[in-house]
C-alpha cells in the first residue's frame, strides 16, 4: 500500500496516480494498516459507465461509500466484507 502526499488517500502498490487529486505515486512509502478495527471490502463500483471490482480496507461501510462518492463514482454492491481474526 502507499498513501497519497497531497490528500492522503490510500492506494495498491499497482496503482501510480492518485485518484483522488491525480497527483502521482513518486516515491511515497508504503505503509501498512495495523489498526484492528479496519476491515477489507470487496465491491463493485461504476464510473463514467465502466464497472469496476475493488478491493480496499475501511473503517466502515460508510469510509467506502465517502471515498466512492469522493472520486465520482457509484456504489453498486458490496460483495464480501473481510474482518481481520
Ligand atoms: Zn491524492
Amino acid at each position: 500500500m502507499w498513501r497519497c502526499k497531497k490528500c492522503g488517500e490510500a492506494f495498491e502498490e499497482n496503482t501510480a496516480v492518485c485518484w483522488s487529486c491525480g497527483t502521482a505515486r513518486r516515491d511515497a512509502p508504503s505503509f501498512e494498516v495495523k489498526r484492528k478495527n479496519v476491515r477489507t471490502y470487496v465491491y463493485r463500483w461504476k464510473i463514467n459507465g465502466v464497472e469496476y471490482k475493488g478491493s480496499r480496507e475501511f473503517g466502515d461501510e460508510a469510509g467506502l461509500r465517502g471515498h466512492i462518492k469522493k472520486i465520482g463514482g457509484e456504489l453498486l454492491e458490496i460483495i464480501e466484507v473481510k474482518r481481520y481474526p
